[in-house]
This record gives structure tokens, sequence and C-alpha cells, in this order.
């Protein structure tokens, strides 16, 4: 009987299996950044404790950073306090800061792969619900909590229960107009924002093997909005391709060891599997939420559902959702008017995010009620956005350019929604508040349509726009 990639990599990181009916694994490469990490270091300063392997550890700043205005001492003092505790931290513990000015600070989800730490077969953890983005080279890659990234920074290790593992086959061809973050929403809407509960989630079939990274990023970056504790792809040539001649991949003769090793951990032809599940590519839409979870979501051509069509235990939080929101059920989700315009986050920030949204506006103005930023997930991407001009096709539409950061993914930094705003976003939560707004209200899509909408001023059918 055959093993999956998940089985392989958790046999290989076992330390032990502890009394607890948990596994004690080992965590090859831990990220950090400056809002999970503080009162970790704290305990480890408290305790006389070192950093188990800083070499293994790499820390950087992104939720709370300005993506404008970045002169030091920050003005929001809170912020100032915590960038400068991490750079503390990082200096008195031995851990390389990728700081405000590197070329490498960004968003840790988008900064690991780029700099190719991120790499088949490791197991990953980082204090952020989105580590599972990681998982897209075939690593096992955990978002956790602040005891536990103070767990990984004193022991390099954690406690871990055993998870299931649902294959979900995507098969077809993705139509025009319909990209790696309408096959995630639809998946999350199919199977629910707690389907995924206990399981990992391994995406495969010929629309994933067809996928780029940065493709194959979006849709595991997504696992965790569905309940799944992890996802990933198993690697290939796609993946081996892009972490060649990466900073710290491994180089020359190291790389095809390393390639040989990495294709051993795929999944088995004969994996056995706890459930599996299909998705057909060619059938979907441009999915947009239009509640406040992932998983209420409709395709662009759909009315937004009522209650009364849903079962009886969700019938509560879709009226809840609907009131929040303004939507009334029938109503469609194309033509809602929105405020802001949002293309960035973890989720769809990177070059080829920022290439599509770019065609989409190059030569077209912003609706004149719309505030549209794009904020790149790194300073690796501004820089190699910049040098095809995307930049200035963005400012020339009437978009903000702004500093790599998490920015308006979250009410973190300056960037944030004003009262009721309807923000058409191209990151990956929706929650009530979300944006640093309490009345705020988000709208999740795939960059591309965040574009449309952003010249249209209300949400509309990027399939109209695209060929
Ligand atoms: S972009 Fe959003 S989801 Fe991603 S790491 Fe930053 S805050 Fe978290």
């Amino acid at each position: 009987m055959g093993r999956t990639l998940l089985q392989k990599v958790w046999e290989l990181h076992t330390v032990r299996a502890l009394s607890t009916g948990q596994t004690q694994l080992f965590i090859g490469l831990h990220l950090v950044h400056e809002v999970t990490s503080p009162q970790a270091f704290d305990v480890l300063r408290s305790r006389g404790w070192r950093v188990a392997f800083p070499d293994r550890t790499f820390a950087t700043v992104d939720h709370i950073v300005p993506t404008r205005e970045r002169r030091r001492p920050f003005l929001d003092v809170l912020a100032e306090d915590m960038i400068a505790t991490l750079e503390r931290n990082c200096r008195d513990f031995g851990v390389p800061l990728w700081n405000v000015g590197d070329r490498q600070q960004g968003i840790v989800h988008v900064i690991g792969p780029e700099l190719g730490l991120t790499q088949p077969g490791m197991t990953i953890a980082c204090g952020d619900s989105h580590t599972s983005t990681h998982g897209a080279f075939g690593a096992v890659a955990f978002g956790i909590g602040t005891s536990q990234v103070r767990d990984v920074l004193a022991t390099q290790s954690l406690a871990m229960e055993p998870l299931k593992v649902r294959r979900i086959r995507v098969t077809g061809a993705l139509p025009a107009g319909v990209y790696a973050k309408d096959v995630i929403l639809a998946i999350i809407r199919q199977l629910g924002v707690r389907g995924g509960v206990g399981y990992a989630y391994e995406y495969a079939g010929d629309t994933v093997e067809r996928m780029t990274m940065d493709e194959r990023m979006t849709i595991c970056n997504m696992s965790i909005e569905g309940g799944a504790r992890v996802g990933y792809v198993n690697p290939d040539e796609t993946t081996f391709t892009f972490l060649r001649g990466r900073p710290h991949a491994p180089g020359a003769d190291a790389f095809d060891r390393a390639r040989t090793w990495w294709t051993s951990l795929a999944s088995d032809h004969d994996a056995p599997y706890d459930d599996e599940v299909e998705v057909r590519a060619d059938t979907l839409m441009p999915v947009v939420t239009w509640g406040t979870n992932p998983g209420q979501s409709v395709g662009i051509d759909e009315p937004i559902p009522a209650p009364a069509d849903a079962p009886v235990a969700d019938r509560a939080g879709i009226t809840d959702a609907l009131d929040y929101m303004g939507f009334s059920p029938g109503t469609r989700i194309k033509g809602q008017r929105i405020d802001v315009a949002f293309i960035g986050s973890c989720t769809n920030s990177r070059l080829s995010d920022l290439r599509e949204a770019a065609r989409i506006v190059r030569g077209q103005r912003v609706a004149p009620h719309v505030k549209a930023l794009v904020v790149p997930g790194s300073a690796g991407v501004q820089t190699a956005a910049e040098r095809e001009g995307l930049d200035d096709v963005f400012r020339s539409a009437g978009f903000e350019w702004r500093d790599a950061g998490c920015s308006m993914c979250l009410g973190m930094n300056p960037d944030k929604l004003e009262g009721s705003q309807v923000c058409a976003s191209s990151s990956n939560r929706n929650f009530k508040g979300r944006q640093g707004s309490p009345t705020g209200r988000t709208l999740l899509m795939s960059p591309a349509m965040v574009a449309a909408a952003a010249l249209a001023g209300e949400v509309i059918d990027v399939r109209q726009v695209v060929s």
C-alpha cells in the first residue's frame, strides 16, 4: 500500500509519539513576524533559554508596517513598539530579520517561497493562519498560535494531532476570467468553512498540475479558510523549476540530489485517502463572497441565497451575514457598488496577480468614487513589477501603488476601511471588521475581478473584459 505525502513527511519528522495521541514533530523551517512572536520571545528570555535552531528561523515584518509613510519611528506608537521589539528579539536571539527597507522584506508567506526557504518535504511553522500557503511546494505547513511559536523557538518541534487526508481533484480547463482564487472559493463553498476540520487537503488533478506555483499558493493559502489544518500539492517539475536558483534553495549538484529526494516524497499512485472530492474547473465562474465567511459566496451569475433555502443549522448565520452586509436574498452580487478596491495580501499579491490586474486596467480609469490600491506582497515583487512598468500602469489608472506589507488584509496598520465601506478585496478573510472598520464590508474575489470592479465602481463579471 502506498503512502501520501503527508504520511511520508509526518513519519520523517516524527520525534516521538506522545501519550496524548499527538506526535512531536520536528519543524524544518520557522518563519516569524512581529505580531505573534513578542510573548514567545519573552518566555525564552525569562527562562534563560535560547532559540534552539536559529539557522532554521527567519523573521520579517509585514502585518503592522505602513505601506506608504515608512519613516521611523512610525506614527503609530504601538506599531513602532512592535517592530522595535522584534528587532531587539532577533538581535538578542540571533535570528535573521528582513526589516523595512530590506530587499527581502515582505509578507511572510510571499518571501518564504520567493527566497527558496520553502522546499518540498519540509515541515514549516509560522504564527499566522495562512502558513498553509507553503504547502504549494509539497511542504506540510502549520499556522500556529503564540504558545506554539514559543514551543518551536525553544525546541524546534510541535505537538500535533494526526490528520486525515482528503484528496481534492480539480479537473478540466479553467475558462478565461476564472482563476485559482475562484477554484479555492468554490471548493470552500462546496465543502464548507468547517468541512476540512481534522484534514489535510491534498490538491490534485490536471487543473492543479497545470497551475503555476503562484496559482498553487493561492489555493493552498485558503485551505485554512475551509477548516483544513494544512493543504498541499505534490511537488513536480513546476515546483523544481520555480525553486532552482533561488537564494536559499540547494545549489548546483545539491539541487539535483534534492530534486530526486523531493520527487520521492510525492503521494504514491496507490496511496489511500480518507476522502476524495471532485471539482470540475470547466464549470466554474468567477466567485464573490456575499457574507462574512469565505464559504458564503456565489458565482457571479447567481443570486444571493435566502436563509430559507439553507439547512436549518445555517439559517441564523446567513440572516446575520445578510443583515451585516446589507444584502437582500435573491439580489445579484453583480452590480453591487464598491467604495474600495484592494489588490494585495498573501493570497494574491504576487507578480502574476499584478500582471493580470494590470492587463485589465491598462489605459482605463478607476471609477471616481472608488479608492483603489495595489500592495505588492514583497519588496522583491515590488521591484520586479516596477521593472516591468506595472506601477505606472496602475498609477495612470488611478490606483495607489504602495510598499510591501499585509496592508488592508487586516486592520493592524494605517490601511483600513472607514465606516460601512464595501471593499472588493483579493485577500482571504471577510469576517466582520476584518479590514479595520467595525462595520466595513469585504467582498472576496480574484485580483482580476477586483481590478474590473475598481474600473466599473461596482462588481462586474471579469469574463466580459478578458479573453
Ligand atoms: S496578508 Fe493577511 S492573511 Fe496574509 S499574513 Fe498578512 S494578515 Fe495574514
